[in-house]
């Protein structure tokens, strides 16, 4: 079993999350951690800290997001920490009108199984079983599926009960019982942990179905053209692409002497492996062959029966904040083409620092949200360093030595970048606007960016 998220002493909790690193590496310290059962002891939490001016964050058991979302503040005096580990014990079925209604600390996977034993399908969860509730329609987070609904797990909430801070003769909180076309419904999901805490969430559900699964090994050639078809060919279509897979002792000996070649080979062994398992799919006790039938329940998202690990492989991420990684410049011109470029939104739970930059431009309601948030927790209660940095758009401004080895700056000098191992900050081969940190000889990054002349005007 992993380690608990929060770790507590006689001086107070630090939080972690599920990869034991914050996306900044720094620690986040809580001086106090709460863990309510009921919801009128969440409500209690709230009243307690809206009393006594705490900051406020709700972590579930998991805490499984990168970026620091769940952390109430940069110090630990005057926050608290809510977790929903223990508020987990309520599944109510509806089957007349296709919906549950569960806490929000509820993890996926009792939640699939609770209502596959009444006939019925949650249609849209993410890849991975071990989420909240609460967690996954803060975050946005999402299997796939551009049918109905959508793929993501927001996209089928009808119903949420949000616990906000209310005034004394209100008992410092209330319950807000969210529901048809309030327009603070539609703010709570993918609220980010900034309006509340959520308590009950109510998903609507679908008669049971089965899912076909075939998995299709191919060359990469033209994958740019199909994916539009595959999605919209396919309920769950998915696609993932390899243009090389890495294994981590190896991959460290590979940054070491630069040596592209092994990268290659790994990528190379690791799909031949993935095929003859066919990705972990079994027809019943082993894989025989394609289509793999089986109930959504079970095919939906990934669950071991045995302790086991999965490696969805984003990238590389060295033990040292300052080491830099092999090629990251090619990564990193292709990250900001996505996101500035073509307008990409990141993941509020995965992605860098960086990524968030501009974020409120790609929303049309994003001000709404924001308005909504200063309505319901006037205080900023609610709100952390993280929140606000990417909420008033001062995401990846402050820059320090390094910060583009990591996502969390765009480099615009050579210092953002590691000068001293090689890597200096370079403008894009394809994408000319971006600033990425590559390894070669001399310095000097060229003309200005967009987020060149951004950051040091704010920077200073
Ligand atoms: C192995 C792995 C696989 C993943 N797979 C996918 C995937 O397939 N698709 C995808 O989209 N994402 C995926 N993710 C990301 C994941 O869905 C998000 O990180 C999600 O937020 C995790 O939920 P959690 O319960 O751990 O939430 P936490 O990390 O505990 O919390 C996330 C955020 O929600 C807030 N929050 C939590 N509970 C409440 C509450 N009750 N009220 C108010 N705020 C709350 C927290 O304050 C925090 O801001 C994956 C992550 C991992 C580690």
């Amino acid at each position: 079993m992993p380690q608990n998220p929060i770790q507590c002493n006689q001086t107070g909790c630090i939080l972690y999350n599920s990869y034991g690193v914050w996306d900044d590496r720094k620690s986040c310290h809580v001086a106090t951690t709460v863990y309510p059962t009921t919801e009128e002891e969440l409500r209690l939490a709230v009243a307690n800290a809206n009393k006594n001016k705490l900051k406020v964050k709700v972590v579930s058991k998991f805490s499984h997001t990168i970026p620091k979302l769940a952390c109430p503040t940069a110090r630990n005096e005057n926050s608290v920490l809510i977790s929903t580990e223990r508020y987990n014990s309520s599944i109510v079925v509806d089957v007349a009108n296709l919906a549950v209604t569960v806490d929000a600390g509820v993890g996926l996977r009792p939640l699939i199984d609770r209502v596959e034993e009444e006939g019925l399908s949650l249609v849209a969860a993410t890849y991975w079983e071990g989420v909240s509730i609460g967690g996954v329609v803060s975050t946005g987070a999402h299997g796939s599926s551009w049918w109905g609904k959508g793929g993501s797990i927001h996209d089928h909430v009808i119903g949420v009960r949000l616990i906000v801070p209310g005034n004394a003769s209100e008992g410092f909180a209330r319950v807000l019982d969210l529901k048809g076309d309030d327009p603070l419904l539609n703010a709570a999901g993918v609220s980010l942990g900034v309006l509340g805490v959520i308590s009950k969430v109510t998903l609507s559900l679908e008669r049971g179905f089965k899912r076909s699964i075939t998995l299709n090994f191919t060359n990469d050639n033209g994958i740019e053209d199909e994916f539009m078809e595959h999605a919209k060919k396919y309920e769950f279509g998915d696609i993932q692409w390899y243009p090389r897979h890495m294994q981590r002792c190896i991959e460290k000996a590979a940054e070491a002497t630069k040596n592209i070649n092994a990268k290659r080979i790994m990528a190379t062994s690791s799909i031949a492996y993935r095929k003859l398992i066919a990705n972990g799919l079994k027809n019943s006790e082993v894989f025989t062959g394609y289509p793999v039938i089986g109930h959504q329940g079970k095919m939906q998202t990934s669950g071991q029966p045995e302790d086991s690990v999965v490696v969805d492989f984003n990238y590389y991420r060295a033990d040292e904040a300052s080491t830099p990684r092999l090629n990251e410049d090619v990564w990193e011109e292709v990250e900001q083409m996505a996101f500035f470029k073509y307008s990409g939104k990141p993941h509020w739970a995965k992605n860098r620092k960086l990524d968030f930059v501009g974020v409120q431009d790609k929303y049309p309601n994003f001000s709404k949200f924001v308005g909504a948030k200063n309505v319901v927790d006037p205080d900023n209660m609610f709100s952390s360093k993280w929140s606000d940095e990417v909420l008033l758009g001062q995401a990846g401004k402050v820059k320090e030595d390094g910060c583009a080895l990591e996502g969390q700056c765009i480099c615009s000098e050579d210092r953002h970048c590691s000068p001293g191992n090689g890597y200096f900050c370079r403008r894009g081969l394809v994408y000319k606007e971006a600033r990425v940190c590559r390894y070669g000889s001399g310095s000097g990054s060229g003309s200005e960016s967009r987020f060149e002349s951004e950051s040091e005007s704010e920077s200073g």
